[in-house]
């Protein structure tokens, strides 16, 4: 069976490959159908489509948009969304400043907890691609605060780490209706992140289905056995479409690969049928 990737990022967004050398890398991974999804931009897209097309890679038009739930980050995946509608530039103008405006209030936070590292080294170490928590990670490692991207997460940058700064975030309704004003599929990512809010997670799902998501990124690279049967058979339940992605950044999270994640995942190809077949519907239905 092919190989898919639902859930990939570039230099657009906090990924250290531009979309040519993503689409390159998901060819030689034998990965032909990829979704790109940087956080709250299409500014990838047009690229990674132009470079699939050359090298035989299907892409998938998509996106990543945050979300603020409560107190607690959600991020939804929006699958098969027309890059070009007008909507969406207003929208994510709006959300990228406040992703910008955050990173160095959480560098300050860290200095305050005695880290001594400058948004000056973040910057440099982020390059081109937009500055995001991982390349914060990666700072704070190379300078020895912590052992590992993993324990930079833990012990400070989480969600509810004591440098993370909540961002103005959208409310999940409208991530979801912008997703399915342009045409998209809203999907509930890494749903393993959500473990940290008080509610189960069947009632999460049911709340935001009702707000009009679609699906949940069932398979993914940090998802065990375990973890991926229960959210399969609670989207079932539910009626909600299963997806699955890697969450590839390339550098920022080195050891995790384009299509097979940690090196087990593996995301049948057949789920892509039943988003075409509600795609195609819909825009049947005008
Ligand atoms: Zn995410
Ligand atoms: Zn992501």
């Amino acid at each position: 069976m092919p190989r898919i990737d639902l859930h990939a990022h570039t230099t657009a967004s906090d990924g250290s490959l531009t979309p040519e050398e993503l689409v390159r890398l998901a060819k030689s991974q034998e990965v032909s159908t990829l979704a790109v999804t940087d956080h709250d931009t299409i500014a990838g897209l047009s690229r990674a489509i132009a470079e699939g097309e050359r090298v035989g890679v299907e892409i998938i038009p998509g996106i990543e948009i945050s979300c603020l739930y409560g107190q607690t980050e959600l991020h939804i995946l929006g699958y098969f969304i027309n890059p070009a509608d007008l909507r969406l530039g207003p929208a994510l103008a709006k959300y990228s400043a406040s992703r910008e405006d955050r990173n160095p209030l959480i560098v300050r936070r860290l200095q305050e907890l005695g880290c001594n590292i400058t948004y000056e080294e973040v910057k440099a170490l982020a390059g081109s691609a937009t500055v995001g928590r991982p390349h914060i990670a990666q700072v704070l490692l190379r300078k020895g605060y912590v052992q590992s991207i993993a324990e930079a997460f833990d012990r400070y940058l989480a969600d509810d780490g004591p440098a993370y700064v909540l961002r103005l975030l959208p409310p999940p309704e409208e991530a979801i209706g912008l997703i399915r004003q342009i045409g998209g599929i809203p999907v509930l990512a890494h749903p393993v992140y959500t473990s940290r809010l008080k509610e189960p997670f069947e009632q999460l799902c049911a709340t935001l289905k009702g707000l009009g998501l679609m699906g949940i990124e069932t398979f993914y690279s940090s998802h065990n056995r375990q973890q991926t049967d229960r959210y399969r058979s609670i989207a079932r339940e539910q009626g909600l479409l299963v997806t699955g992605g890697s969450d590839f950044h390339g550098d920022a999270k080195p050891q995790l690969l384009v299509g097979t994640g940690y090196g087990n995942l593996e995301i049948p190809a057949d789920l892509l049928e039943p988003m075409r077949a509600l795609i195609k519907e819909r825009r049947s239905d005008g």
